[in-house]
């Protein structure tokens, strides 16, 4: 092993995060799958729906309202998830499902408001989160290198450390920044200059690692030595590359080889 590689804690050669003493990650869309956590509960909703219905299935009119291809999990751009504030999709889908009932013999126009009732629930970011890839190994390979983990997200602290409990991985990660801890948020680089205190490394040996570009103008404002676009989320290749040192598919071809 050279001096540098063992100044670098050990030799994250392969990673493009070698050099690195802090890796920054965003939650949704970059740690886990975001169009498949809201799709997940979308399906839910549409199989209590159809319970409430007395068996008839309203998927059409779900999926229109929601803005979800059920059978994909993919979360369209336009649609009612990606545009509609979260208190504002009941009545969406209250507003929907009473034009296709006045249209159409499943469902009593009449009915709506009850069946909306008895389907309608939060959705619980514990059971829907499926990590991109092996968290734990990834995390675990990342530390053996000599890197510190933290998280800042847009999501509020209780379910934040739900999640990261539900995910196995919560004690690997050094420090968390939420939505709800009273900082400026994303793209404000407060979040970042007060995880880098936290942990104790500078903003000049920090990644940041995301999916949006708010992510990624976050990193930027606070200085991170590496700013990094992931194609798992909300960004595409070329809104995130104007802003990013590099753009990866996933957070898995971050994964350090120790050896
Ligand atoms: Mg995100």
């Amino acid at each position: 092993m050279s001096a540098a590689s063992r100044e670098r804690g050990g030799g994250a050669a392969a990673s493009p995060l070698a050099g690195m003493e802090l890796a920054i990650f965003d939650k949704d869309g970059t740690l886990i799958e975001f169009d498949w956590m809201w799709a997940g509960w979308v399906r839910e909703l549409a199989d209590r729906l159809a319970a409430a219905n007395g068996g008839r299935r309203l998927d059409d009119v779900v999926r229109d309202a929601m803005g979800v291809d059920i059978e994909t999990g993919r979360v369209l751009p336009h649609g009612g998830l990606a545009a509609t504030p979260m208190a504002r999709l009941r009545e969406a889908l209250i507003e929907a499902l009473t034009v296709a009932g006045a249209a159409s013999p499943r469902l009593a126009p009449g009915e709506v408001p009850r069946i909306v009732d008895a389907a309608w629930h939060a959705p619980d970011p514990v059971v829907l989160a499926r990590p991109i890839t092996d968290l734990r190994a990834l995390f675990t390979g990342l530390r053996r290198a000599g890197l510190r983990i933290a998280v800042a997200t847009s999501d509020d602290r209780e379910p934040t450390e739900r999640t990261l409990t539900h995910l196995g991985v919560a004690d690997l990660v050094d420090a968390v920044a939420c939505a709800d801890d009273g900082r400026p948020v994303k793209p404000n680089p407060a979040a970042i200059h007060w995880l880098c205190r936290m942990v104790g490394v500078p903003e000049s040996r920090t990644a940041m690692i995301g999916d949006s570009p708010a992510d990624l103008a976050m990193g930027r404002a606070a200085g991170a030595a590496l700013v990094v676009g992931v194609l798992t989320g909300v960004g595409g290749r070329d809104s995130l590359s104007a802003l990013a040192d590099l753009v990866i598919g996933s957070i898995a071809e971050l994964a350090a080889d120790v050896g």
